[in-house]
């Protein structure tokens, strides 16, 4: 028989009504009486971790999450996560990196629609999870809208449609149909190694959307404030202004003060590549990392984890020239 760790954090798939908005108020084991499961058949262990809203999650509780699923595993054949959506991505992504090598699955989900309400899209996405947990995958994934999401891919791109995520950049490694869960064996994850958990994250790590016309002292200040990495959203393949407003000599600026620069894409599909263009390359020569096709969501939670141990900038970079969980396709 197999057994599950069903854990909770809260969000909307666990929330009721209050005075003030929606509020996370379900228990894992009131969340799981809607599933029906044959306990002959899987054998469950609930476990409330958190009652919070997931724009509440940050960094210390991914190292919560991470630190209990690292001390469950010698107990599970697999784990499923109840989670908001609105952080959902970052905290799949950041599990993925910190949880690399785990050899049983983590699948997480969560709903658009409290599973209290009898439309809600709950029920059909808990089922997916424990449906895709028992399938003895290894590696964390989201389980929304019958498809199954990458950890490091998931992306949530709506905010009130049932369709919540897409896989991004990447197909999604199982969809729902008439055959039920059809899982794409080429595009799942394998543990390749021993499995070392690293639970530790930088927090300073900020993300920065590029606007025409933005004032270059922003990263003057984001250096004053002890930024340690800094993930930047170029406009295009990797654009970057230069011209009136001169923000690759700031990237100079803080590459040579010792802080790390990751330069993704604002556009959400394809890649990004520095060398196409003369602004891209200029940026290179001041020493940015590139992100190519990963998440913005990705980006951010790979560089906090290469910033764990104060890993200097060659390996930081060295970090992100390696492909861990699917997270990046390097060009040849
Ligand atoms: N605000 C909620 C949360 O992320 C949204 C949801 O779960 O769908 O916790």
């Amino acid at each position: 028989m197999k057994h599950i760790i069903f854990i909770t954090t809260g969000g909307t798939i666990a929330s009721a009504d209050s005075e003030e908005g929606l509020v996370p108020a379900l228990t894992s084991e009131e969340l799981l009486k809607y599933l029906h499961v044959d306990e002959r058949e899987v054998c469950i262990h609930c476990e409330d971790l958190m009652k919070i809203d997931s724009s509440n999650m940050q960094p210390e509780e991914w190292c919560i999450i991470a630190k209990r699923m690292r001390d469950l595993i010698k107990e599970a054949d697999g784990i499923v996560l109840t989670h908001g959506t609105d952080t959902m991505a970052y905290t799949a992504s950041a599990l993925s990196f910190m949880l690399y090598n785990i050899p049983i699955p983590v699948i997480i989900t969560g709903s658009q629609l409290p599973l209290l309400h009898p439309l809600s899209d709950g029920v059909d996405n808990l089922r997916l999870a424990f449906e895709a947990v028992l399938s003895g995958i290894q590696g964390v994934y989201v389980a929304f809208n019958r498809k199954l999401i990458l950890g490091t891919r998931a992306v949530k791109v709506r905010t009130m449609g049932f369709d919540a995520f897409e896989s991004v950049n990447q197909d999604p490694v199982g969809i729902v149909d008439a055959h039920g869960l059809r899982l794409r064996k080429d595009l799942l994850l394998h543990a390749d190694g021993e499995f070392h958990p690293e639970i530790e994250l930088c927090k300073d790590v900020i993300l920065l959307k590029l606007t025409p016309g933005m004032n270059p002292d922003i990263f003057d200040m984001l250096a004053h404030m002890q930024y340690r990495g800094i993930v930047v959203e170029a406009f295009g393949a990797g654009g970057i202004n230069f011209i009136r407003r001169d923000l690759i000599a700031k990237l100079q600026m803080v590459v040579d003060a010792g802080i790390s620069v990751v330069v993704c894409s604002q556009c959400l599909y394809e890649y990004s590549n520095l060398s196409i263009y003369q602004p891209g390359q200029k940026a290179l020569q001041q020493g940015v990392i590139q992100g190519y096709d990963m998440t913005s969501e990705a980006c951010v939670t790979k560089l906090m984890w290469a910033l764990r141990d104060h890993h200097d900038q060659k390996e930081v970079r060295e970090i992100f020239q390696r492909n861990y969980v699917h997270e990046i396709n390097i060009p040849e």
